[in-house]
């Protein structure tokens, strides 16, 4: 009797599966494992909200696969070693595991594949990395000839979608070791975990339900809407399959007629191409995991304040969108995309801190934290990406904040001491003259802080900085 092992990564999910579905096809049993491997767990990007929402992923898992007669089998430990070992204990015949393109997972997984049958399959993008380049077979690095080659390869068909197993049989002798407990994600969590919730969401976003993909070009950018599908916690642990996002994007897109409605559904589906984009980048320059894609905006002369970063963490920078935005993402381990822009490019250009500190706050804030989608905001944000925004293009937080919270909405669902100050003085409380802020009960310096820099001079002082950087 053949035996195999499903090597479950950052693949929380039964339904289209390619490394499953492998290890099924070969083995008459299976090991569904997750290794609890301490070099993550423990590392300083790790984010205990995270790890968190992995552990209730997991048992999420483990009902479902003992739903289908089987369980996840869990060991702690250096993953060469806990492989090895469980060799000694099972005859398995086959390692299958989705390839992860972050450094450490490359490192690991070359290194096991010298001496173990592992077999890494695709899944983590919808297109393997590797599959769209230039004619000479060269990564793109910007992301719209990407995009428009991405979009030319064939469509995923529902036929390519492989269903979840309906039974799996695992050795019942196999011991596991328990998962470790967790102080556990908040009651009202916003994120519930596991496969199902993640398939849910998606199918109401793309059946045009609240928030509907419809009207998505018109509302993604407005964070006092829910205008987006907030799927990307379970992208993150592919509790659903990106190709299953596509796929639901097409059909949106076929499904109806009206070309705005056609338009907004294609610009969600551009969205996780952006994705795919990233993960590209990271697969082929992995330096990006620990500086700049132009090298040469290594050498920018950072003001590195500690104070003011504390200020920016903490949401009390006196800028009520970018404190709003960093607020949000304390209490849900989520924040909003246009507020990530915002609070990104505050960070490295009025504050002129290394935005690598910033990347870091991130992730281990983020439910959604992930290497290549955070390192791509944030290097695009900070001007020094592949297809960053020029330098000289510097997020003003207060247009932004008029423009997509018009109302003030969002600011004050997250900075209550703002609530009964004037709609037309929520992005710049510090017009209200010393009488308003008293009626509105938000006195400057007492209940909401003075701004800590001027953005207008801040701005200047960043151009300057990015300016003095050598051209090669
Ligand atoms: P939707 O707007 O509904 O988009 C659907 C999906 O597309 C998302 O779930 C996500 O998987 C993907 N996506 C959307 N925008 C992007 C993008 N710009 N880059 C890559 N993928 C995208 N996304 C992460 O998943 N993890 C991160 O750690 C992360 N860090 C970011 C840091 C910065 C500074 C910035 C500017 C963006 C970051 N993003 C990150 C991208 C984006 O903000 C989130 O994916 C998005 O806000 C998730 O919300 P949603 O699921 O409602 O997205």
């Amino acid at each position: 009797m053949t035996t195999t092992i499903w090597w479950v990564r950052r693949d929380l999910r039964l339904t289209d599966n390619q490394a499953l579905h492998a290890a099924h096809q070969q083995g008459e049993t299976v090991i569904p494992l997750f290794i609890l491997d301490p070099a993550i767990l423990q590392s300083a990007w790790a984010g205990e909200r995270r790890v968190a929402f992995l552990l209730a992923g997991l048992r999420q898992l483990d009902a479902d696969l003992q739903a289908r007669g089987s369980r996840l089998i869990v060991r702690k430990g250096d993953p060469h070693e806990v492989l090895a070992t469980l060799r000694e204990e099972v005859a398995y015949a086959a390692i299958h595991a989705e390839r992860d393109h972050s450094p450490y997972a490359v490192r690991r997984d070359a290194e096991i594949a010298d001496n173990l049958p592992l077999t890494l399959h695709e899944g983590v993008a919808i297109r393997p990395v590797g599959s769209v380049c230039k004619a000479d077979g060269d990564p793109y690095v910007v992301y719209t000839p990407y995009s428009r080659q991405w979009q030319s390869q064939p469509i995923p068909q529902r036929a390519d979608i492989l269903p979840a197993p309906p039974a799996l049989t695992t050795p019942a002798a196999l011991p596991s070791q328990p998962l470790p407990a967790t102080p556990g994600l908040p009651a009202d969590i916003s994120f519930a975990p596991g496969e199902a919730e993640a398939k849910r969401r998606l199918r109401a976003f793309v059946q045009g339900d609240a928030p509907p993909i419809y009207d998505y070009a018109q509302e993604r950018d407005r964070p006092d809407l829910n205008g987006t599908a907030q799927l990307s916690p379970y992208l993150r642990f592919g509790m659903v399959s990106a190709r299953l996002a596509a796929l639901g994007a097409y059909t949106a897109i076929a499904r109806i007629e009206d070309q705005a409605k056609r338009q907004s559904a294609a610009v969600w589906l551009s969205e996780l191409i952006w994705r795919d984009f990233y993960i590209t980048i990271l697969a082929h320059f992995p330096h990006v995991r620990d500086g700049a894609f132009h090298r040469r905006y290594d050498q920018i002369a950072w003001e590195n304040d500690p104070t003011h970063f504390q200020a920016w963490c903490d949401g009390r920078t006196g800028y009520p969108f970018v404190d709003a935005a960093m607020r949000q993402l304390r209490t849900l381990g989520w924040m909003h995309n246009r507020a990530r822009m915002i609070v990104a490019s505050f960070l490295a250009k009025d504050l002129l801190i290394d935005w690598r500190w910033g990347e870091r706050w991130f992730m281990q804030q983020l439910l959604d934290g992930d290497p290549a989608a955070n390192n791509g905001g944030w290097q695009w944000a900070a001007g020094t990406g592949t297809d960053a925004a020029p330098y000289f293009r510097i997020f003003n937080p207060i247009t932004q904040g008029k423009k997509f919270d018009p109302e003030g909405d969002y600011v004050c669902r997250w900075l209550p001491e703002l609530t009964q100050v004037p709609r037309n003085r929520r992005h710049e409380p510090w017009k209200m003259s010393a009488a308003e802020q008293k009626r509105a009960h938000c006195v400057l310096g007492q209940d909401y802080p003075e701004p800590i820099i001027d953005h207008s001079w801040a701005r200047e002082r960043a151009l300057a900085a990015y300016k003095a950087v050598p051209s090669s």
